[in-house]
């Protein structure tokens, strides 16, 4: 039962400050997304150039004016769990509050562009999903993919995670992985007799820090690597020569290796040791040729650079969909008690979306 009006009022929608600010006053922390997800459905429905479907609190909808390309522009509804930071407030022209800029002023472009453009110069999928910030398998782009590929199908797709108003451009590959030193196991007083596996365990850190990491650049994007321990375990007890340590490393890779090169390239590093793969998500390449993303491109009117985070682009790239990052918000502020975004980067990137999507 609704007990509560919508508070996306057309005069909202017609707004994406006023929109971003509406949508951080819905709390939506992760797995909570059914009443902000209510709201966007319950707009997105009465528009009537649009289809609207949802699966979970994940919501559709989409233009069919039989254009020759398709892009989605793709939001999370979800946030981080509320830090002191809800409601939102404003401070001239900043505006706190969580999920500021992670990623309510990216969904509000969509949902602005969604009910205010009747005709784009694409077709476009508006598409509003559940849980980006937990695990993978409660990720709403993760199980429409797995459920209803069709929706997704596209020419291009945009991820309006923050960005800062730049374009960036693929993501990086990341790897995780345990290292094993093995020894013999003796009582600390007669060490002799034992081999110390944490001792071992010099040499793989030796190996990591005087480890060059390679720099790539690809379609003219900067991608810089890095393998680093992350976590070490071992030891038995204070009188005893350990037998085993566990040094896990986390390798970020650029997106022109696969994850079987990856793998590849830390055995060989690591050629004597045992190494487990425990974890692997593969990166994405730029994706700057496909039509729609150089017309983007030409509207941002400034070059992309190298993204260096995982994210959901590579999910879009998984399913032959070239996608880039633009959003309003800073990334350093994202997950942050003080995450806030600029009103003026918001207005600045609506401009260059509507000169995009409208021309
Ligand atoms: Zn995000």
């Amino acid at each position: 039962m609704r007990t509560m009006e919508n508070p996306l009022t057309p005069e909202v929608l017609a707004d994406p400050v006023a929109l971003t600010r509406a949508l951080v006053d819905i709390e939506s922390v992760s797995l909570n997304e059914k009443a902000i997800a209510d709201c966007v459905e319950e707009v997105l429905r009465v528009v009537p150039h649009l289809t609207t479907y949802r699966y979970g609190n994940t919501v559709m909808a989409r233009t069919d004016l039989g254009r020759a390309s398709r892009v989605v522009l793709a939001g999370h509804l979800d946030t981080v769990p509320l830090n002191n930071n809800f409601p939102s407030t404003l401070r001239g022209d900043l505006m706190y509050g969580c999920g500021t800029s992670d990623m309510k002023s990216g969904v509000a472009y969509a949902l602005h562009l969604a009910t205010s453009l009747p005709a784009p110069r694409y077709d476009v999928t508006y598409f509003f999903y559940e849980a980006e910030e937990i695990e993978s398998r409660y990720n709403g782009l993760h199980l429409v993919a797995q459920a209803h590929p069709d929706w997704l199908e596209a020419d291009f797709a945009l991820l309006l995670e923050p960005t800062y108003g730049i374009v960036e451009a693929g993501c990086q590959g990341t790897m995780r992985a345990v290292v094993v030193t093995t020894g013999v196991r003796a009582h600390s007083a007669r060490s002799w007799h034992g081999v110390n596996a944490v001792h071992g365990a010099g040499e793989v850190l030796r190996r990591l820090s005087t480890y060059q990491a390679r720099r790539v650049t690809i379609d003219g994007c900067d991608y810089r690597e890095g393998m680093n321990a992350t976590r070490i375990h071992g030891g038995v007890a204070g009188n005893v020569v350990p037998d085993r340590c566990e040094i896990e490393v986390n390798y970020r890779f650029a997106p022109d290796r696969t994850p079987a090169e990856a793998e590849a390239h830390l055995r060989e590093v690591f050629a004597d040791y045992e190494l487990t793969v425990t974890d692997c998500a593969a990166g994405a390449l730029p994706g700057l040729e496909a039509a729609p993303a150089r017309e983007f491109l030409a509207a941002v009117g400034a070059a992309p650079i190298g993204k260096l985070g995982w994210t959901d682009v590579a999910r879009f790239a998984a399913m032959g969909i070239p996608a880039l990052n633009f959003g309003p918000g800073d990334p350093n502020l994202a997950h942050h008690p003080d995450e806030h975004v600029e009103i003026s980067k918001i207005r600045d990137g609506a401009a260059t979306l509507h000169r995009w999507l409208a021309a």
